[in-house]
């Protein structure tokens, strides 16, 4: 096979996997192998760039839009993260990072496995709450956010901001949901992140209030009232937005490593799953200084976690909605 034509073979796979789990809610691939396609593509790609195709999913930010729901423009592009897989690959990212930035300093969050949102509240009242979708135009998705109940319809101060995060079903929530489902004859959900996104893009606002969503807030989409990604985290607590307490505080490669270390032993004791570990600059100044590729910022960065057993199960469950 010539490199074209293993351009082309990864392009295609990778568009009807992406198809299958935005879209369909229901992958036939465990993200590690996605993962794994992705970054050959990532590599025959740089090293032949007139051979990058449109429908490239290198060119464009995860999810397809679903008919059913308004489409709504971000004012801002909302960017996913790039992912490493290593220390190495974490390494590699770091010192580039301080070729950049003297004396970076990060804050290390969990990566929790749900579905990206932006909230819109304006004079303290949230007015609008959409998916990420391409990055440029989500979903409306406003009547069943404000059915998820730690989501405030009113801030505790009367701004107007753009908020992100990420709306995920609790362990405990996703087992009960399956358990009825059971007992009702119809097939679970692969996995909480699929239970999560077909919830949330169900047109009967209703069931939205009964699955038990929830969600964590981690960025100001636009300028930023504070000065660091932790005080950002602070504020929004002040506000009344849920934020993960998980979080670190780390000065380099060994302090990010050690606490990417114990996420990973206590990924199975927490009430809700996580992909791994996201490393931001703390300074939002710097942040800017680093800015974006066409795709993601380049002052944060995803390592994701090895497949585990429980993900190779996620496959051989039946799905419905
Ligand atoms: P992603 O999920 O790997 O990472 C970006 C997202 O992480 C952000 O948009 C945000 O929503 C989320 N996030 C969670 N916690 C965060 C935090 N603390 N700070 C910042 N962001 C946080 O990227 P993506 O573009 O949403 O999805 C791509 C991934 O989806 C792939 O790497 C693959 O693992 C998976 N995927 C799998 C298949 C499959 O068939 N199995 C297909 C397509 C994509």
């Amino acid at each position: 096979m010539n490199l074209q034509e293993e351009i082309k073979n990864l392009v295609e796979s990778l568009n009807q996997w992406a198809y299958e789990y935005y879209t369909l809610d229901k992958p036939s691939v465990l993200d590690f192998e996605y993962d794994q396609a992705y970054t050959r593509l990532v590599k025959l790609e740089s090293e032949n760039p007139s051979l990058i195709r449109e429908d490239s999913p290198t060119q464009r930010t995860g999810d397809v839009i679903l008919s059913g729901f308004e489409k709504f423009q971000h004012p801002f592009n909302l960017y996913s993260l790039a992912d490493v897989f290593s220390r190495e690959g974490l390494s590699e990212w770091e010192s580039r990072v301080c070729k950049a930035i003297p004396n970076p300093e990060y804050i290390c969050e969990l990566k929790i496995d749900g579905l990206s949102l932006s909230l819109y509240y304006e004079n303290g009242q949230l007015v609008n709450a959409a998916t990420r979708g391409d990055g440029s135009i989500g979903e409306n998705i406003t009547e069943n956010v404000k059915r998820i109940s730690d989501v405030p319809q009113t801030l505790k101060e009367k701004i107007s901001i753009v908020v992100r995060g990420e709306a995920y079903l609790p362990k405990k929530a996703f087992d009960k949901l399956n358990d009825e489902r059971e007992l009702q004859g119809l097939s679970a959900f692969a996995n909480p992140r699929n239970a999560a996104a077909g919830t949330l893009r169900q047109l009967d606002t209703s069931v939205v209030r009964k699955r038990g969503l929830a969600t964590f807030f981690y960025q100001v989409a636009g300028s930023s009232p504070k000065d660091t990604q932790e005080e950002v985290l602070e504020y929004f607590e002040e506000l009344g937005l849920v934020v993960n307490k998980e979080r670190h505080f780390a000065k380099n490669m060994d302090e990010i490593w050690s606490f990417i270390e114990q996420a990973t032993k206590r990924r199975e004791s927490l009430p809700y799953d996580i992909d791994g570990v996201v490393i931001k600059v703390n300074s939002l100044a710097e942040q800017d200084e680093l800015g974006f590729t066409v795709k993601y910022p380049r002052w944060a960065i995803a390592y994701k976690f090895p497949p585990d057993l429980a993900e190779t199960e996620i496959l051989s469950v039946e799905w419905t909605v």
